[in-house]
Protein backbone atom coordinates (compact mmCIF):
# COMPACT_ATOMS: atom_id res chain seq x y z
CA UNK A 1 0.00 0.00 0.00
CA UNK A 2 1.67 3.23 -0.49
CA UNK A 3 2.76 5.83 2.15
CA UNK A 4 0.29 8.98 1.02
CA UNK A 5 -3.42 8.18 -0.38
CA UNK A 6 -4.75 10.95 -1.10
CA UNK A 7 -8.06 9.62 -0.52
CA UNK A 8 -10.22 6.71 0.58
CA UNK A 9 -13.91 5.60 0.13
CA UNK A 10 -14.62 3.97 3.25
CA UNK A 11 -16.89 0.74 3.58
CA UNK A 12 -17.77 0.54 0.01
CA UNK A 13 -19.82 -2.32 -0.91
CA UNK A 14 -18.12 -3.72 -4.32
CA UNK A 15 -20.76 -5.44 -6.26
CA UNK A 16 -19.91 -9.14 -5.50
CA UNK A 17 -21.03 -8.16 -2.17
CA UNK A 18 -17.56 -7.61 -0.07
CA UNK A 19 -17.48 -4.03 1.61
CA UNK A 20 -13.79 -2.65 1.59
CA UNK A 21 -11.58 0.52 1.57
CA UNK A 22 -10.68 1.82 -1.82
CA UNK A 23 -7.65 3.96 -1.45
CA UNK A 24 -6.58 6.46 -4.14
CA UNK A 25 -3.92 7.97 -5.06
CA UNK A 26 -3.72 10.66 -7.68
CA UNK A 27 -5.88 9.81 -10.15
CA UNK A 28 -5.72 6.13 -9.20
CA UNK A 29 -6.99 3.38 -7.10
CA UNK A 30 -3.46 2.20 -5.33
CA UNK A 31 -5.37 -0.18 -2.70
CA UNK A 32 -8.16 -1.80 -1.80
CA UNK A 33 -8.11 -3.21 1.74
CA UNK A 34 -10.49 -4.30 4.92
CA UNK A 35 -13.37 -1.86 5.86
CA UNK A 36 -11.71 0.99 8.38
CA UNK A 37 -8.44 -0.15 7.58
CA UNK A 38 -7.15 3.04 5.48
CA UNK A 39 -6.47 6.67 5.90
CA UNK A 40 -5.96 9.61 3.62
CA UNK A 41 -6.93 13.10 4.29
CA UNK A 42 -10.49 12.85 2.41
CA UNK A 43 -12.73 10.30 2.83
CA UNK A 44 -15.57 9.26 1.81
CA UNK A 45 -17.56 7.43 3.96
CA UNK A 46 -19.50 5.17 1.91
CA UNK A 47 -20.94 3.12 5.00
CA UNK A 48 -22.19 -0.07 3.40
CA UNK A 49 -23.22 1.92 0.20
CA UNK A 50 -22.77 0.18 -3.32
CA UNK A 51 -19.52 1.47 -5.13
CA UNK A 52 -19.58 0.72 -9.62
CA UNK A 53 -17.59 1.71 -11.94
CA UNK A 54 -18.16 5.31 -13.44
CA UNK A 55 -21.27 4.89 -16.56
CA UNK A 56 -20.10 5.09 -19.98
CA UNK A 57 -22.53 6.63 -22.47
CA UNK A 58 -21.45 4.70 -26.31
CA UNK A 59 -23.92 6.46 -28.04
CA UNK A 60 -24.45 10.17 -28.32
CA UNK A 61 -26.01 12.63 -30.60
CA UNK A 62 -24.50 15.50 -28.67
CA UNK A 63 -24.75 18.62 -30.92
CA UNK A 64 -28.66 17.95 -30.90
CA UNK A 65 -29.40 17.71 -26.96
CA UNK A 66 -32.58 19.79 -26.09
CA UNK A 67 -33.64 20.79 -29.48
CA UNK A 68 -36.69 19.10 -29.47
CA UNK A 69 -39.00 22.45 -29.39
CA UNK A 70 -37.38 23.79 -32.62
CA UNK A 71 -38.64 20.47 -34.38
CA UNK A 72 -41.96 19.79 -33.11
CA UNK A 73 -43.71 16.28 -33.15
CA UNK A 74 -43.66 15.77 -36.29
CA UNK A 75 -40.21 13.82 -36.91
CA UNK A 76 -40.57 12.41 -33.57
CA UNK A 77 -43.63 10.78 -34.42
CA UNK A 78 -42.14 9.70 -38.03
CA UNK A 79 -38.64 8.00 -36.59
CA UNK A 80 -40.68 6.18 -34.24
CA UNK A 81 -43.70 4.96 -37.09
CA UNK A 82 -41.40 1.45 -37.31
CA UNK A 83 -40.98 1.65 -40.79
CA UNK A 84 -37.44 2.38 -42.74
CA UNK A 85 -39.61 4.76 -44.65
CA UNK A 86 -40.96 6.88 -41.99
CA UNK A 87 -37.41 6.68 -40.12
CA UNK A 88 -35.89 8.61 -43.26
CA UNK A 89 -38.87 10.98 -43.49
CA UNK A 90 -38.13 11.32 -39.48
CA UNK A 91 -34.59 12.27 -40.65
CA UNK A 92 -35.14 14.69 -43.39
CA UNK A 93 -37.94 16.56 -41.08
CA UNK A 94 -35.04 16.73 -38.05
CA UNK A 95 -32.49 18.31 -40.98
CA UNK A 96 -34.44 21.52 -40.92
CA UNK A 97 -32.89 22.39 -37.37
CA UNK A 98 -29.52 22.05 -38.55
CA UNK A 99 -30.79 24.70 -41.17
CA UNK A 100 -30.21 26.79 -37.87
CA UNK A 101 -27.10 25.47 -36.98
CA UNK A 102 -24.73 27.57 -35.09
CA UNK A 103 -22.40 27.21 -32.14
CA UNK A 104 -23.83 29.89 -30.14
CA UNK A 105 -26.73 28.42 -29.51
CA UNK A 106 -25.60 24.58 -29.82
CA UNK A 107 -22.84 25.07 -26.97
CA UNK A 108 -25.11 25.79 -23.90
CA UNK A 109 -27.39 22.98 -24.68
CA UNK A 110 -24.55 20.24 -24.97
CA UNK A 111 -23.60 21.94 -21.75
CA UNK A 112 -26.15 21.27 -19.91
CA UNK A 113 -26.35 17.80 -21.37
CA UNK A 114 -22.70 17.12 -19.66
CA UNK A 115 -23.16 18.73 -16.38
CA UNK A 116 -26.14 15.90 -16.10
CA UNK A 117 -23.33 13.97 -17.29
CA UNK A 118 -21.24 14.23 -14.26
CA UNK A 119 -24.22 14.24 -12.13
CA UNK A 120 -25.02 10.67 -12.98
CA UNK A 121 -21.65 9.51 -13.26
CA UNK A 122 -21.70 9.28 -17.08
CA UNK A 123 -17.53 9.83 -17.40
CA UNK A 124 -17.05 8.49 -20.56
CA UNK A 125 -19.09 9.37 -23.89
CA UNK A 126 -18.74 8.72 -27.47
CA UNK A 127 -20.37 12.02 -28.97
CA UNK A 128 -21.78 11.88 -32.49
CA UNK A 129 -22.02 15.18 -34.00
CA UNK A 130 -23.34 15.89 -37.65
CA UNK A 131 -21.17 16.84 -40.21
CA UNK A 132 -22.64 17.72 -43.53
CA UNK A 133 -23.63 20.57 -45.91
CA UNK A 134 -26.76 21.35 -43.77
CA UNK A 135 -24.71 22.05 -40.58
CA UNK A 136 -21.36 22.39 -42.07
CA UNK A 137 -19.28 21.96 -38.94
CA UNK A 138 -21.26 24.32 -36.19
CA UNK A 139 -22.63 21.07 -34.20
CA UNK A 140 -19.12 19.81 -34.02
CA UNK A 141 -17.26 22.58 -33.27
CA UNK A 142 -19.57 23.63 -30.64
CA UNK A 143 -18.80 19.64 -29.19
CA UNK A 144 -15.27 20.16 -29.39
CA UNK A 145 -15.33 23.26 -27.96
CA UNK A 146 -17.35 21.22 -24.90
CA UNK A 147 -14.95 18.88 -24.46
CA UNK A 148 -12.00 21.25 -24.00
CA UNK A 149 -14.74 22.69 -21.39
CA UNK A 150 -15.03 19.59 -18.96
CA UNK A 151 -11.79 17.65 -19.93
CA UNK A 152 -10.57 17.73 -16.72
CA UNK A 153 -13.56 15.39 -15.60
CA UNK A 154 -14.70 14.03 -18.64
CA UNK A 155 -13.64 11.46 -21.44
CA UNK A 156 -15.69 12.70 -24.25
CA UNK A 157 -14.74 10.71 -27.66
CA UNK A 158 -15.72 12.94 -30.33
CA UNK A 159 -16.83 11.26 -34.16
CA UNK A 160 -17.19 13.27 -37.68
CA UNK A 161 -21.34 12.05 -38.20
CA UNK A 162 -22.18 12.13 -41.47
CA UNK A 163 -25.92 12.09 -40.90
CA UNK A 164 -27.26 12.08 -44.59
CA UNK A 165 -24.95 10.18 -46.05
CA UNK A 166 -21.72 10.48 -47.90
CA UNK A 167 -22.88 9.61 -51.56
CA UNK A 168 -26.40 11.12 -51.18
CA UNK A 169 -25.07 14.63 -49.58
CA UNK A 170 -21.84 14.93 -52.01
CA UNK A 171 -19.46 17.35 -50.16
CA UNK A 172 -19.95 15.57 -46.60
CA UNK A 173 -16.95 13.14 -46.89
CA UNK A 174 -14.92 16.47 -47.59
CA UNK A 175 -16.71 18.15 -44.36
CA UNK A 176 -15.89 15.48 -42.60
CA UNK A 177 -12.01 14.91 -43.35
CA UNK A 178 -11.76 18.21 -42.61
CA UNK A 179 -13.50 17.68 -38.86
CA UNK A 180 -11.02 14.74 -38.36
CA UNK A 181 -8.03 17.20 -39.14
CA UNK A 182 -9.39 19.71 -36.67
CA UNK A 183 -9.63 17.55 -33.29
CA UNK A 184 -12.26 14.66 -34.11
CA UNK A 185 -11.19 11.20 -32.64
CA UNK A 186 -13.69 8.89 -34.63
CA UNK A 187 -14.76 8.94 -38.44
CA UNK A 188 -18.51 7.91 -38.44
CA UNK A 189 -20.91 6.79 -40.99
CA UNK A 190 -24.82 5.84 -42.17
CA UNK A 191 -23.89 3.54 -44.59
CA UNK A 192 -28.33 2.44 -44.46
CA UNK A 193 -29.01 5.90 -45.04
CA UNK A 194 -27.68 5.56 -49.02
CA UNK A 195 -30.36 4.49 -51.87
CA UNK A 196 -28.96 1.50 -52.36
CA UNK A 197 -26.52 -1.25 -51.31
CA UNK A 198 -23.88 -0.04 -53.92
CA UNK A 199 -24.00 3.23 -52.63
CA UNK A 200 -23.86 1.82 -48.74
CA UNK A 201 -20.67 0.10 -49.74
CA UNK A 202 -19.15 2.90 -51.11
CA UNK A 203 -20.06 4.60 -47.94
CA UNK A 204 -18.45 2.28 -45.89
CA UNK A 205 -15.39 2.26 -47.97
CA UNK A 206 -15.00 6.06 -47.50
CA UNK A 207 -15.10 5.76 -43.52
CA UNK A 208 -13.26 2.36 -43.43
CA UNK A 209 -9.67 4.03 -45.78
CA UNK A 210 -10.39 7.34 -44.00
CA UNK A 211 -9.92 5.35 -40.43
CA UNK A 212 -6.81 2.98 -41.39
CA UNK A 213 -5.59 5.89 -42.79
CA UNK A 214 -5.45 7.98 -39.92
CA UNK A 215 -5.35 5.22 -37.56
CA UNK A 216 -8.81 6.27 -35.98
CA UNK A 217 -11.75 3.86 -34.84
CA UNK A 218 -15.04 3.77 -36.90
CA UNK A 219 -18.57 4.18 -35.60
CA UNK A 220 -21.55 3.98 -37.63
CA UNK A 221 -25.20 3.87 -37.41
CA UNK A 222 -26.23 0.51 -39.44
CA UNK A 223 -29.47 -0.99 -40.24
CA UNK A 224 -31.58 1.35 -38.04
CA UNK A 225 -34.51 -0.24 -39.13
CA UNK A 226 -36.82 -2.68 -38.56
CA UNK A 227 -36.38 -4.30 -42.15
CA UNK A 228 -34.57 -7.84 -42.83
CA UNK A 229 -33.44 -6.65 -45.99
CA UNK A 230 -30.95 -4.35 -44.36
CA UNK A 231 -27.09 -6.08 -43.96
CA UNK A 232 -24.64 -3.02 -43.54
CA UNK A 233 -23.56 -4.16 -40.30
CA UNK A 234 -22.12 -7.44 -42.16
CA UNK A 235 -20.46 -5.13 -44.62
CA UNK A 236 -18.97 -3.14 -42.15
CA UNK A 237 -17.69 -6.11 -40.63
CA UNK A 238 -15.90 -7.46 -43.73
CA UNK A 239 -14.67 -3.87 -44.26
CA UNK A 240 -13.31 -3.81 -40.96
CA UNK A 241 -10.77 -6.86 -41.81
CA UNK A 242 -10.30 -5.83 -45.03
CA UNK A 243 -8.83 -2.64 -43.69
CA UNK A 244 -6.45 -4.02 -40.76
CA UNK A 245 -9.52 -1.94 -38.42
CA UNK A 246 -10.10 -4.86 -36.33
CA UNK A 247 -10.98 -4.37 -32.54
CA UNK A 248 -11.21 -0.48 -33.74
CA UNK A 249 -15.34 -0.29 -34.83
CA UNK A 250 -18.37 0.07 -33.13
CA UNK A 251 -21.97 -0.47 -34.55
CA UNK A 252 -24.94 1.89 -33.32
CA UNK A 253 -28.52 0.69 -33.40
CA UNK A 254 -28.07 -2.65 -35.91
CA UNK A 255 -32.15 -2.30 -35.46
CA UNK A 256 -32.70 -4.95 -38.12
CA UNK A 257 -30.57 -7.81 -37.09
CA UNK A 258 -33.52 -8.63 -34.46
CA UNK A 259 -35.72 -9.37 -37.43
CA UNK A 260 -33.22 -11.57 -39.09
CA UNK A 261 -33.36 -15.28 -38.37
CA UNK A 262 -31.20 -16.87 -35.57
CA UNK A 263 -29.28 -18.44 -37.92
CA UNK A 264 -28.32 -15.22 -39.37
CA UNK A 265 -27.75 -13.36 -35.92
CA UNK A 266 -25.19 -16.40 -35.46
CA UNK A 267 -23.37 -15.70 -38.13
CA UNK A 268 -23.70 -11.83 -37.94
CA UNK A 269 -22.48 -12.57 -34.51
CA UNK A 270 -19.23 -14.81 -35.58
CA UNK A 271 -18.31 -12.05 -38.06
CA UNK A 272 -18.53 -9.38 -35.66
CA UNK A 273 -15.95 -11.32 -33.50
CA UNK A 274 -13.76 -11.71 -36.13
CA UNK A 275 -13.60 -8.13 -36.55
CA UNK A 276 -13.72 -7.02 -33.33
CA UNK A 277 -16.92 -4.98 -33.57
CA UNK A 278 -18.60 -3.79 -30.92
CA UNK A 279 -22.41 -2.86 -30.64
CA UNK A 280 -24.37 -0.27 -28.70
CA UNK A 281 -28.18 -0.76 -28.54
CA UNK A 282 -30.43 2.03 -27.74
CA UNK A 283 -33.60 -0.03 -27.17
CA UNK A 284 -35.70 2.61 -25.49
CA UNK A 285 -35.61 5.14 -28.38
CA UNK A 286 -36.80 3.29 -31.74
CA UNK A 287 -38.60 0.15 -32.96
CA UNK A 288 -36.52 -3.01 -33.61
CA UNK A 289 -33.55 -4.14 -31.45
CA UNK A 290 -30.55 -6.16 -31.63
CA UNK A 291 -30.83 -9.65 -30.14
CA UNK A 292 -28.80 -8.53 -27.05
CA UNK A 293 -28.93 -11.58 -25.27
CA UNK A 294 -27.98 -13.92 -27.98
CA UNK A 295 -24.88 -11.35 -28.94
CA UNK A 296 -23.93 -11.08 -25.23
CA UNK A 297 -24.08 -14.47 -24.60
CA UNK A 298 -21.68 -15.71 -28.03
CA UNK A 299 -19.33 -12.83 -26.42
CA UNK A 300 -20.18 -10.35 -28.44
CA UNK A 301 -18.83 -6.94 -26.60
CA UNK A 302 -22.63 -5.24 -26.42
CA UNK A 303 -23.15 -1.70 -24.75
CA UNK A 304 -26.47 0.31 -24.07
CA UNK A 305 -26.64 4.29 -25.41
CA UNK A 306 -28.32 6.71 -24.46
CA UNK A 307 -28.99 7.75 -28.43
CA UNK A 308 -30.82 10.90 -27.52
CA UNK A 309 -31.69 13.36 -25.06
CA UNK A 310 -34.86 16.05 -25.91
CA UNK A 311 -34.44 16.28 -29.57
CA UNK A 312 -36.63 15.25 -32.89
CA UNK A 313 -35.70 11.48 -32.22
CA UNK A 314 -36.77 11.01 -28.44
CA UNK A 315 -38.53 13.44 -25.71
CA UNK A 316 -36.30 12.25 -22.98
CA UNK A 317 -33.23 11.28 -21.59
CA UNK A 318 -30.57 13.10 -19.05
CA UNK A 319 -27.65 11.14 -19.98
CA UNK A 320 -28.24 8.34 -16.49
CA UNK A 321 -26.98 5.63 -18.02
CA UNK A 322 -29.34 3.14 -15.12
CA UNK A 323 -32.23 4.90 -16.46
CA UNK A 324 -31.54 3.77 -19.76
CA UNK A 325 -30.44 0.81 -18.33
CA UNK A 326 -33.70 0.48 -15.86
CA UNK A 327 -35.84 1.20 -19.65
CA UNK A 328 -33.86 -1.64 -21.52
CA UNK A 329 -34.44 -3.59 -18.62
CA UNK A 330 -38.26 -3.74 -20.07
CA UNK A 331 -37.76 -3.35 -23.43
CA UNK A 332 -35.37 -6.50 -23.69
CA UNK A 333 -37.01 -8.62 -20.78
CA UNK A 334 -33.71 -8.38 -18.64
CA UNK A 335 -35.51 -8.75 -15.40
CA UNK A 336 -33.92 -11.82 -13.28
CA UNK A 337 -31.21 -10.62 -10.87
CA UNK A 338 -28.80 -12.49 -13.40
CA UNK A 339 -29.80 -10.19 -15.89
CA UNK A 340 -30.28 -6.83 -14.00
CA UNK A 341 -26.09 -7.60 -13.53
CA UNK A 342 -25.49 -7.82 -17.31
CA UNK A 343 -27.50 -4.55 -17.66
CA UNK A 344 -24.59 -2.89 -15.41
CA UNK A 345 -22.26 -4.57 -17.54
CA UNK A 346 -23.54 -2.80 -20.55
CA UNK A 347 -22.77 0.40 -19.12
CA UNK A 348 -19.77 -0.03 -17.19
CA UNK A 349 -17.13 -2.93 -17.72
CA UNK A 350 -18.66 -3.71 -21.31
CA UNK A 351 -19.72 -0.68 -22.77
CA UNK A 352 -16.11 0.39 -21.57
CA UNK A 353 -15.03 -2.72 -23.96
CA UNK A 354 -17.14 -0.99 -26.89
CA UNK A 355 -15.12 2.14 -26.67
CA UNK A 356 -11.99 0.62 -26.08
CA UNK A 357 -11.51 2.33 -22.65
CA UNK A 358 -8.91 -0.23 -21.36
CA UNK A 359 -8.97 -1.65 -17.46
CA UNK A 360 -12.59 -0.23 -16.22
CA UNK A 361 -12.36 -2.39 -13.05
CA UNK A 362 -12.77 -1.31 -9.24
CA UNK A 363 -8.91 -2.70 -9.02
CA UNK A 364 -5.70 -1.90 -8.16
CA UNK A 365 -4.00 -0.11 -10.57
CA UNK A 366 -6.65 1.45 -12.83
CA UNK A 367 -8.23 5.20 -13.29
CA UNK A 368 -10.43 5.74 -9.82
CA UNK A 369 -13.61 6.56 -11.73
CA UNK A 370 -16.18 5.54 -9.65
CA UNK A 371 -19.80 6.42 -8.27
CA UNK A 372 -20.86 5.63 -5.10
CA UNK A 373 -24.49 5.19 -4.71
CA UNK A 374 -27.35 5.50 -2.07
CA UNK A 375 -28.20 1.94 -2.16
CA UNK A 376 -26.65 -1.45 -1.63
CA UNK A 377 -27.61 -3.85 -4.51
CA UNK A 378 -27.87 -3.69 -7.99
CA UNK A 379 -31.89 -4.28 -8.06
CA UNK A 380 -32.40 -1.09 -5.98
CA UNK A 381 -30.05 0.95 -8.05
CA UNK A 382 -31.97 -0.14 -10.86
CA UNK A 383 -35.61 0.58 -9.24
CA UNK A 384 -33.82 3.92 -8.13
CA UNK A 385 -32.69 5.17 -11.19
CA UNK A 386 -31.51 8.06 -9.16
CA UNK A 387 -28.35 10.43 -9.48
CA UNK A 388 -25.01 8.64 -7.52
CA UNK A 389 -24.39 9.85 -4.00
CA UNK A 390 -21.08 10.73 -5.17
CA UNK A 391 -19.38 10.50 -8.69
CA UNK A 392 -15.15 10.79 -7.90
CA UNK A 393 -13.64 11.65 -11.23
CA UNK A 394 -9.82 10.56 -11.62
CA UNK A 395 -9.48 10.40 -7.98
CA UNK A 396 -11.26 13.83 -7.44
CA UNK A 397 -14.69 14.15 -6.00
CA UNK A 398 -16.91 15.81 -9.35
CA UNK A 399 -20.28 15.75 -7.75
CA UNK A 400 -22.46 15.27 -4.87
CA UNK A 401 -26.48 14.80 -4.66
CA UNK A 402 -28.37 14.25 -1.76
CA UNK A 403 -32.30 13.39 -2.09
CA UNK A 404 -34.13 14.16 0.97
CA UNK A 405 -37.90 13.80 1.79
CA UNK A 406 -39.56 14.62 5.15
CA UNK A 407 -43.23 13.42 5.54
CA UNK A 408 -45.22 16.27 6.67
CA UNK A 409 -48.44 14.22 6.74
CA UNK A 410 -48.85 12.37 9.81
CA UNK A 411 -46.82 15.08 11.59
CA UNK A 412 -49.56 15.36 13.68
CA UNK A 413 -50.27 11.99 15.10
CA UNK A 414 -46.56 11.18 15.56
CA UNK A 415 -45.50 14.24 17.48
ZN1 LIG B 1 -28.38 7.21 -32.76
Amino acid sequence: MPDTLTMVVSEGRLRDGRVADIGITGDRITAIGDPNTLRAASVIPAGGRLVTESFVNAHLHLDKVHTLDMVGDAALLAYTAGSMGAAMTGIELARAVKERYDRSWILPNVRRALQDAVRFGTLHILAFTDVDTTGRLEGFQAVVDAREEFKDVLDIRVVAFPQDGVVRDPGAAELCEQAMASGADVVGGIPWIEYSDADAARHIEWACALAARLQRPVAMLVDDASDPSLTTTAMLAEAMIEHGLQGRGIACHARAVGSYGEPAQRRLAGLALRAGLGFVSDPHTGPGRLPVDLFDRLGVAVALGQDDIEDAYYPFGRNNMIEVAFLAAHALGFLSKHDQERLLNFVTTGAARVLGVHDHTIAEGNVANLAIHECEDVPALLRNHVAPRWVVSRGRVAAETQERTSFIWDRGRSD
